[in-house]
């Protein structure tokens, strides 16, 4: 089972590509319309993408353009229209993984689905596993070795190093681990977050006082270097 967002404004598609998706077993979340599909996109974490060209507030180009710079590898099926040749051209090089041209057979885009999610999740899933030269996580078993040797972890440091290798390489700031590892409701301050990365670095770094794993960015947050 795969979590898939599904960013298009036309009803009628939106809801028969949601219902064979979550015939398929898939978890679907659906965005109607450029912004809000791209907030989605950048706040919370999925398997893949199906991304329509043509939508209302910011066009499915900017989304791809958006997410790759802001390090989201998440694979992205861009969803074109027929003739446009340019579209899938300049989809592809803006980062997407591949397109479907409308109008297309439901039996095609499930089959493209399935490949792209082969190719993303070679053991079951991309982002529940991390391998980082002597580190081994397993965030789905909640369980973490280093050299061979098992550490324990709290669920909310799980939570924050996954977040951090989902977005690996890109910067997250104080307030992205707040807002989605805490939620809004919760009462904790950056300097919490401070105390959980200094936990997670003893148990992953060679050095936790000269991390090389989980830099810190000053004035704004953390960056996951993989
Ligand atoms: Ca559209």
């Amino acid at each position: 089972m795969a979590r898939i967002l599904l960013i298009e404004d036309e009803p009628g598609m939106q809801r028969g590509l949601r219902d064979n998706l979550e015939f398929e077993g898939h978890e679907v979340a659906v965005a109607g319309d450029g912004s809000s599909g791209c907030q989605k996109l950048l706040r919370e974490s999925f398997d893949l993408v199906i991304l329509d060209v043509m939508l209302p507030q910011m066009s499915g180009f900017d989304i791809v353009r958006k997410a790759r710079e802001k390090g989201i590898r998440t694979p992205i099926l861009m969803l074109t229209a027929k003739g446009e040749e340019i579209d899938k051209v300049l989809g592809l090089e803006l980062g997407a993984d591949d397109y479907v041209t409308k109008p297309f057979g439901l039996r095609e885009l499930i089959a493209r689905v399935n490949a792209l999610l082969r190719r993303a999740m070679p053991f079951g899933s991309a982002d529940t596993t991390m391998k980082l030269g002597n580190v081994a996580v397993n965030f789905a078993a909640h369980s973490g070795s280093k050299d061979g040797k098992k550490f324990s972890m709290t669920a909310r440091e799980f939570e924050i190093l996954k977040y951090l290798w989902q977005h690996r390489n890109a910067t997250v700031s104080r307030d992205d681990l707040l807002t989605n590892v805490w939620g809004h409701s919760e009462s904790v301050t950056t300097r919490t977050v401070d105390n959980f990365i200094l936990k997670i670095r003893q148990k992953i770094e060679d050095d936790f006082t000269h991390p090389e794993i989980i830099l810190t960015i000053h004035g704004t947050g953390y960056k996951l270097i993989a």
